[in-house]
C-alpha cells in the first residue's frame, strides 16, 4: 500500500477553494499558485497540467472532472491541517466599466394626459395616436461579479436607452418640401408601428411619437450587449428603450442629417425617461455601440449613430469613449468595415477594449485567440438560456 503524495492530499482543498472564486482570471492565478513545481524530466506533463488548470479556470472541463472527484457540487470541503494562501488580486485592467453613473439632471412630471397626447413639465409633448402594444418587457440584469451569467435579477423596468436612426428615405428639409416631408414621415410611422420597431420615433420636425408602449419590448436591438458598472445586459429589446430619429447616419465622421428640432426633442424625452426610471447616463447609448453579430462574433452589425451622436446636447456623458463591453466581456472582434463605418471616438473605444483583452490573455498565459474562444463560450452559454427576438 503506497502513501498518497502531498498533491493528492491537498487537491480536494484546491479544487474546492477554486470553485469559490468566480472570476476566471483570479481562479487561474490561484490554481497556478498552488500547482506543484514541475519535475525537470517531465516538462510535457507540466505543460499538460498548466493547460488543464487553464481549462479548469475557464470552466471548460470543470463539470465532469470535478464532479467525479468531489461528488456533489455543494459538498463540504475535506478537513486538512493547512489551507493554501490565496494570491493577491492581480493588477490587471478592470473588465468592468468603472465610470460613475450620471444622475438625471431634473425631476420631470406629467402635466397633462389626453387620449392622443401627453405633456410634461420640461416642455416634452408625446403624440399617442399611433401607440401599439407588444409583449410585456421582461429581462435579466446579470451581475458584473458573475460574468458566467449563472444568476441575475429579473426586471421589468428599462435599464437604459438605445438611440437609432431610421435610415429611411429623406426629403430636403425645406419649407417648399413640407407636404413631402409630412407624407414620408407618416408612411414611416405606419411601417415602424406595424413591425413594433421602436418605443419612440422623432420625426423630422422634432415631433415625438409613441410607437410601442414603454411597458412593452420593441424589436430595435436584437443581438446586442451593454454593461454599466454593476450589471451587463444581452439582447436589449427588453432591457433598453428604443428611440429612433427619422434620419440617416453617414460613414466615419460624416454627421447625420438629424436636425436641431429632433435633438431638442430627444433631450426632453431622454430627461423624462431618465427621471421616470432612474436611468444612468452610462446606459444611454447608440445602436452602433451595442450591436453584435453572433454568427461571426463581430461587433457593429448595425452601425446607426456610429458617430456624431450629440451626447452633450442630451445632457449625457460621451459614451463613445467607453470600451466596448461586447469585446471586454465576451471577446467579440471588429474588422476593417467597422473601422470604416465608425467615427474616430467609437473606433478608439473598440481598440482600447481590444488592447485590454490582449493584456488579460497574456496575464493568464493564453494566446489571444484561445482567450477569445473561452469568452465566446461564456457568451454562447448565456445566450443558450436567453430568448432572442
Ligand atoms: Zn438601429
Amino acid at each position: 500500500m503506497s502513501q498518497p503524495d502531498e498533491n493528492q492530499l491537498t487537491r480536494p482543498w484546491v479544487d474546492w477553494t477554486a470553485r469559490q472564486i468566480h472570476d476566471p482570471v483570479w481562479r487561474l492565478r490561484y490554481l497556478q499558485s498552488v500547482a506543484p513545481v514541475p519535475h525537470p524530466v517531465s516538462r510535457w506533463k507540466s505543460r499538460k497540467t498548466i493547460g488543464l488548470l487553464t481549462l479548469l479556470a475557464l470552466g471548460l472541463v470543470a463539470a465532469p472532472l470535478s464532479l467525479r472527484r468531489l461528488g456533489a457540487a455543494n459538498a463540504a470541503p475535506p478537513t486538512l491541517p493547512t489551507l493554501p494562501m490565496l494570491p493577491a488580486p492581480p493588477k490587471l485592467p478592470p473588465i468592468h466599466l468603472v465610470e460613475p453613473a450620471v444622475a438625471p439632471s431634473a425631476d420631470v412630471w406629467s402635466v397633462e394626459k389626453a387620449s392622443d397626447f401627453e405633456a410634461y413639465s420640461n416642455g416634452l409633448r408625446i403624440e399617442n395616436q399611433y401607440a401599439v402594444s407588444n409583449r410585456p418587457r421582461a429581462y435579466v440584469a446579470f451581475s458584473m461579479a458573475d460574468a458566467e451569467g449563472s444568476g441575475g435579477e429579473k426586471r421589468t423596468d428599462p435599464a437604459g436607452i438605445v438611440y437609432h436612426t431610421t435610415e429611411s428615405l429623406q426629403a430636403p428639409f425645406e419649407s417648399s418640401e413640407n407636404n413631402r416631408l409630412k407624407r414620408v414621415g407618416e408612411s414611416l410611422i405606419d411601417y415602424v408601428r406595424r413591425r413594433r420597431c421602436y418605443n419612440f420615433l422623432i420625426d423630422r420636425f422634432g415631433r415625438v411619437f409613441r410607437i410601442v408602449k414603454e411597458s412593452d419590448a420593441a424589436y430595435h436591438a436584437g443581438h446586442s450587449v451593454w454593461a454599466d458598472d454593476r450589471y451587463f445586459y444581452v439582447n436589449l429589446n427588453d432591457s433598453f428603450i428604443g428611440i429612433s430619429f427619422e434620419a440617416q447616419t453617414g460613414a466615419g465622421e460624416a454627421s447625420t442629417n438629424a436636425g436641431n428640432a429632433q435633438v431638442r426633442a430627444a433631450a426632453m424625452l431622454t430627461e423624462m425617461l431618465r427621471s421616470r426610471y432612474k436611468i444612468s447616463g452610462r446606459n444611454c447609448v447608440t445602436h452602433a455601440q451595442v450591436s453584435v453579430n453572433p454568427s461571426n462574433m463581430q461587433i457593429g452589425y448595425h452601425v446607426d449613430w456610429a458617430s456624431s451622436f450629440p451626447f452633450e446636447k442630451l445632457g449625457l456623458p460621451d459614451n463613445y469613449a467607453m470600451p466596448s463591453p461586447a469585446i471586454s466581456l465576451f471577446g467579440f472582434a471588429f474588422n476593417a468595415s467597422f473601422e470604416h463605418r465608425a467615427g474616430v471616438r467609437l473606433a478608439a473605444g473598440a481598440m482600447d477594449a481590444d488592447r485590454a483583452l490582449a493584456a488579460r490573455a497574456q496575464a493568464v498565459h493564453l494566446s489571444l485567440a484561445a482567450y477569445r474562444k473561452a469568452l465566446h463560450r461564456r457568451y454562447l452559454k448565456i445566450m443558450a438560456s436567453y430568448r432572442v427576438e
